[in-house]
């Protein structure tokens, strides 16, 4: 059913190097002919896409939308234009560890947790645009029920092992220590911060036996060993199916999710326990088995198929029938869970279709510096809702055109700015209001009739590009290269710009005095001219759907004209119909915004808080306080006092100076965002506090080394922090 792409290479073993040369490119076509051929042939009766399940334990930020939610709503789209019959699924998870450790802390239950980020999330995803079938959570009953009929299947198959083994134990808090319940040294990199399930610092996937100095992550205790009985999946006996399915008959795969593959079947698989000793989760549905749950990585998954449940009384229909094409999407973080356990977990159950293709995404940076929510290091999604309103395409163009397809990428903000003025407002959408406004200038605001027999050289060209694009994007769409599809849209979009800019409609025009003939030059290219339009609309829908709604709206249609077989047509829009004025599509995006953004990343501004949850606190409001850290998280950080030297404004930006800092042995250039509330003059010969062992910044090309500490006032007043009597510069702060 799939084609061995991979396979190419032992070639070599057959043919002298010439015809390998000669050949080649051949190959390559026919290869390309295959896999489109066998893409249509084996045209699935039905589709069900789903999204990684996001974690219930804070809001979403954009790193959550390029890896998985952006590119599984462009594909659903494009399928539903393609009035395929498909099924978009997500569910908030709202079980595990972090979940019942963020309520301890904070104090709460673990369901008001869940509570309050389920209706955050849910509400991000639909601003943005994200538009499931259904978005369900893994608290409901329908799930709780499907998950514990998963695992009884299992266990009546007597597929289980069960295993009384020592686990680490806290006395104090009287839990058994698994997963993040437990902290100690990491083995591989000595980060003393790791968990009982991975080091977030070198990546290593850990148990707790492996850590070093283990301590209990509620009680800091020093836990004790005690028994405890577990039910374990066999993942081994599955390996040898599991090396077939995914490496001899899943080569088509994305290389990153390939490659993760091979090297977890290569390490060879071991059992794993499906059970946890905790109170919150699905309970484990046997007589002996009281305080124990489901593991989170069981039961999320099945979570797809509750959500299914829940959505349609057909649901057995996508998951239990062959002729289902299932799609996971996810972020690399969850390639192991999706395209190695939960398909064996299938397998071993019996009833259900396996997943077609899993097409995972890297990692998105900001700013060059991995996303991390304990550091802040994050733009919310809710609150670039707030700061940009009716500009939710943008962030979906940019996360799509930067989308970390093949290997990390990085968010900047300088980048999204860029994209924005130069991409969207200059190409997209200056070519659809140039057609506008000379549609209504020179053909009466009317679509104007075609003269087939006068049309030139560069309006059959542009004719053809915009019947070749449609197969382009569909190529593109198919195989989950959205970057490239996307690319495909605007490049004909820029064509379009240099179509008009080479017939000039708007010289023709003074010729009419003299030759009334030219008229029906201009009708041409605004005819061609707007049916592009139209087919830019069908193009982009997938991808910018509020952009699409605006362009039906001026060309006064209904939404079936963004059916896809729409694409490629130039017979879209009727002569004589009269069309709406032009409304702006896209606006400019300021250097002041930019800034702002920067700045409020940088002085970790971000509130991670759902703003709805603030406007219920206090008049006298408090900032969110942050989880509580043990010391090592403190003892990172290096400060020292300094003094400083020199100080200037940063031109072009109001809140920032550029002060120099002696710090004993060495001197420093930092950039700080004070300039509202101190003069260069005022701050020469103060000391002041450094954060030293920052990473540098580029603020405004001037690279920052390090941070002044402030304190913000009730007000928004800044005020230095400094020893209270002079030290001697490079004094270290503890
Ligand atoms: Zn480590």
């Amino acid at each position: 059913m799939h084609c061995k792409i991979r396979t190419a290479g032992g070639f070599s073993n057959h043919f002298p190097d010439h015809i390998i040369i000669w050949a080649m490119p051949a190959i390559g076509v026919f290869l390309q002919l295959i896999i489109l051929f066998e893409a249509f042939m084996t045209d699935p009766s039905r589709y069900l896409v789903t999204a990684a399940l996001p974690y219930a334990n804070g809001p979403l930020h954009i790193g959550h939308i390029a890896g998985c939610y952006l590119p599984s709503d462009i594909y659903t789209r494009y399928q539903r234009a393609q009035k395929r019959d498909i099924k978009f699924i997500c569910a908030s998870d709202e079980h595990g560890v972090p979940i019942t450790i963020r309520a301890l802390k904070e104090g709460v239950s673990p369901q008001q947790v869940v509570d309050k980020y389920h209706a955050l999330m849910k509400e991000s995803f639909e601003q943005m645009g994200i538009s499931f079938d259904i978005y369900s959570r893994t608290s409901n009953k329908v799930h709780h029920e499907t998950s514990s009929a998963f695992f009884k299947k299992l266990y009546d198959d007597g597929l289980f092992e069960e295993k009384e083994t020592e686990q680490y134990y806290d006395e104090k808090t009287k839990t058994f220590l698994a997963d993040r319940y437990i902290i100690g040294t990491c083995p591989v990199c000595a980060n003393p911060g790791a968990y009982g399930d991975q080091c977030e610092r070198c990546g290593s996937s850990l148990s707790p036996e492996q850590l070093i100095n283990p301590r209990s992550a509620l009680s800091d205790a020093v836990p004790v060993k005690r028994k405890t009985k577990h039910w374990y999946f066999p993942l081994q006996d599955y390996e040898p199916w599991l090396k077939q399915w995914v490496l001899e008959e899943h080569k088509e795969w994305k290389n990153n999710v390939y490659g993760q593959c091979k090297s977890w079947l290569d390490m060879g698989l071991q059992s794993r326990a499906m059970t946890r000793d905790s109170n919150w989760g699905v309970k484990v549905p046997l007589p002996d088995a009281e305080g124990k749950v489901l593991y989170v990585w069981f039961d999320a998954p099945i979570g797809y198929i509750s959500a299914t449940k829940e959505l349609t009384d057909q649901w057995a229909d996508y998951w239990c029938k062959d002729d289902t094409k299932l799609v996971h999407f996810i972020g690399k973080d969850n390639i192991v869970f999706h395209c190695i356990i939960f398909p064996a977990m299938l397998k071993a159950h019996g009833n259900f279709v396996l997943p077609d293709n899993v097409p995972a995404n890297e990692f998105l940076n900001i700013e060059g510096d991995k996303v991390s929510t304990s550091r802040n290091w994050a733009v919310w999604v809710h609150e670039y809702i707030k700061d940009f309103p009716g500009c939710e395409d943008v962030l979906r163009y940019v996360l799509c055109a930067n989308a970390p397809e093949t290997k990390d990428n990085d968010f900047t903000w300088k980048d999204f700015q860029d994209r924005n003025n130069s991409e969207l407002v200059s190409i997209f959408g200056n070519f659809v209001n140039r057609t506008f406004v000379l549609m209504h200038k020179l053909c009466g605001g009317k679509v104007p009739k075609l003269h087939e027999e006068l049309l030139d050289d560069n309006d059959k060209t542009l004719i053809a590009d915009i019947e070749s694009t449609k197969a382009d994007v569909q190529s593109a769409l198919e195989f989950f290269r959205f970057r490239d599809g996307l690319f495909q849209v605007i490049d004909l979009s820029r064509k379009g710009n240099q179509y008009l800019q080479k017939k000039e409609p708007w010289i023709l025009t003074k010729q009419l005095a003299e030759n009334p003939e030219v008229q029906k030059s201009i009708d041409n290219t605004l005819h061609i001219c707007l049916q592009l339009c139209a087919n830019l609309a069908v193009l982009i829908n997938p991808f910018l759907p509020g952009t699409a709604k605006k362009m039906l709206h001026m060309m006064k249609v209904v939404d079936k004209m963004l059916d896809w077989e729409n694409a490629g047509k130039m017979k879209l829009l009727s002569v004589g119909y009269s069309l709406r004025e032009p409304q702006l599509l896209f606006r400019k995006i300021e250097e002041e915004e930019i800034n702002a953004q920067v700045e409020k990343l940088r002085s970790g501004l971000v509130k991670k808080e759902d703003p709805k949850m603030e406007e219920q606190k206090a008049p006298e409001q408090t900032p969110a306080a942050k989880a509580q850290i043990v010391y090592d998280d403190f003892a990172k950080l290096e400060l020292k006092a300094g003094t400083v030297l020199a100080c200037e404004k940063v031109e072009k930006a109001d809140k920032l100076l550029k002060l120099e800092i002696d710090l004993g042995t060495e001197k420093r250039t930092i950039v700080s965002g004070i300039a509202l509330h101190y003069t260069p003059e005022e701050m020469v010969g103060k000391q002041v506090i450094v954060v030293t062992n920052l990473a540098p910044r580029k603020m405004k090309g001037i690279e920052s080394q390090g941070m002044i500490l402030t304190a913000e006032d009730s007000d928004g007043k800044l005020q230095l922090l400094k020893p209270e009597n002079p030290v001697s510069p490079g004094s270290n702060v503890s």
